[in-house]
């Protein structure tokens, strides 16, 4: 595994240490960042203001599922600047209508929201969920639910950290937005005893990727789907981070043919150069929104829009798809090997794993700062877990070098205990 001799033009090397320290004072502490200060990357590879390279194995949280600076999401960014940026939903856009029209189409689906941020993606989610709970299916004004799993992340809102169950996330934060019930996640009968007539909707992660990369048991998806169905209310996927090629499917849910009735996209359809959502949902569920009802000034802007066709012509290919699925075989091996020498469980779904390591050996935390050392850069979950999502443009080599720094860094901290 050899990293590019060069990702931009020289730069004069400036102090990592002392750029961290001029930002301490300044900045909200609401991250605790690894101590690298990335000043430009390609692809797979990110280098440091000192000039030193590193593998990226998180990629954005999946934001960048295409890599740094991909070429043709490049370009296509390059041409929508030239031309048109912004112009509100006040006015309509030469680029909203094709965005949306292959968006759905991508997806299985009827009709688009575009959104920013995967917050509002799930914010206005439930918002369309409420509001055909009340026109649609009749639920008394004000009585509306939403079941949510157990361990979720859907985001940092008031009403979203509301249903969290992460007192860090939550604790604090309160008085906190009423209407959800929490159930087990991978637990049908536990979903099935939460619904209700009031149930607007089931809101869900097709596997739960902040949690540890938690995969329900199969069926588990089929048998959601089921039941909101007999139940009449809706299955909302939200696939912020499960979606759009990670898994080795375009979507998660495609694992189980699952269709939702309403989907939440966010992090890779912004092609990591800005951020764009979406819900995308049934006809006859997003028919509840009329104009005033809900919007956002940069929801749907030209540039995003242009990025977002661009995002989309790469998955219509299928080529990230079969590569995640490919490779994939080669993480889950390359994991498989590792257990009982330092990992001791692992889940995989595509180029996606979450890995817990022996607690003795360090938390997470511990980990993911040597790996630094060895150039690889992951980030930890919870406790002991670690989480690995590159881009889904990495090469088998590049990958079997990060899971032999992995190793490493397991043998190494075995040696020093
Ligand atoms: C990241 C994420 C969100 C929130 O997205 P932001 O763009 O950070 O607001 C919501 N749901 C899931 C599953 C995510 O991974």
């Amino acid at each position: 595994m050899t990293a590019p001799t060069r990702i931009a033009p020289p730069r004069t090397p400036r102090s990592a240490s002392a750029l961290i320290d001029a930002e301490a004072p300044v900045l909200a502490h609401n991250y605790h960042p690894l101590p690298v200060v990335i000043a430009c990357a390609e692809g797979v590879w990110v280098e440091d203001v000192e000039g030193r390279r590193y593998l990226d194995m998180l990629a954005g949280y999946s934001a960048l599922n295409f890599g740094h600076r991909h070429p043709a999401l490049i370009e296509a960014a390059h041409r929508q600047l030239d031309r048109l940026t912004l112009t509100s939903r006040a006015f309509h856009h030469d680029r909203l209508g094709e965005f949306a029209t292959r968006l759905a189409a991508l997806t299985g689906l009827d009709m688009v929201l575009p959104m920013n941020t995967g917050a509002e993606a799930v914010e206005s989610g439930i918002k369309v969920a409420r509001k055909w709970a009340y026109d649609v299916k009749g639920v008394p004004d004000g009585r509306a639910t939403v079941v949510v799993a157990a361990g979720n992340f859907h985001g940092r809102t008031t009403t979203i950290v509301s249903f969290s169950d992460d007192d860090t996330a939550r604790g604090g934060f309160g008085p906190f937005t009423p209407g959800f019930r929490t159930v087990p996640y991978n637990d049908l009968a536990a979903l099935e005893a939460a619904v209700d007539e009031t149930t607007a909707a089931v809101l869900i992660e097709p596997i739960q990727g902040e949690a540890g990369v938690l995969i329900p048991d199969d069926g588990y998806l089929t048998g959601v789907r089921e039941l909101t169905r007999r139940t009449n209310c809706l299955l909302i996927a939200d696939e912020i981070q499960s979606g759009l090629g990670r898994t080795g499917r375009t979507l998660a849910v495609d694992h189980e043919s699952v269709v939702p009735d309403v989907l939440l996209l966010g992090k890779a359809l912004g092609g990591g150069i800005v951020p764009v959502s979406a819900v995308v949902a049934r006809r006859e569920v997003m028919s509840v929104l009329g104009p005033g009802q809900h919007g956002s000034t940069f929801g749907g802007n030209p540039l995003a829009a242009a990025v977002g066709s661009a995002v989309i012509d790469l998955l219509e290919t299928g080529a990230f798809q079969s590569h995640a699925a490919e490779l994939g075989t080669v993480l889950h091996d390359g994991l498989a090997a590792l257990t009982g020498k330092g990992v001791t469980g692992f889940r995989t779904r595509g180029l996606w794993a979450g890995i817990d390591v022996d607690p003795s050996l360090g938390t997470g935390r511990d980990l993911c700062e040597r790996l630094l050392q060895q150039g690889i850069l992951v980030k930890d979950t919870h406790g002991s877990t670690i989480r690995m999502a590159p881009p889904l443009t990495i090469t088998r080599e590049e990958l079997e070098g990060a899971l032999e720094a992995l190793a490493r860094t397991l043998t190494v901290t075995v040696a020093a205990t």
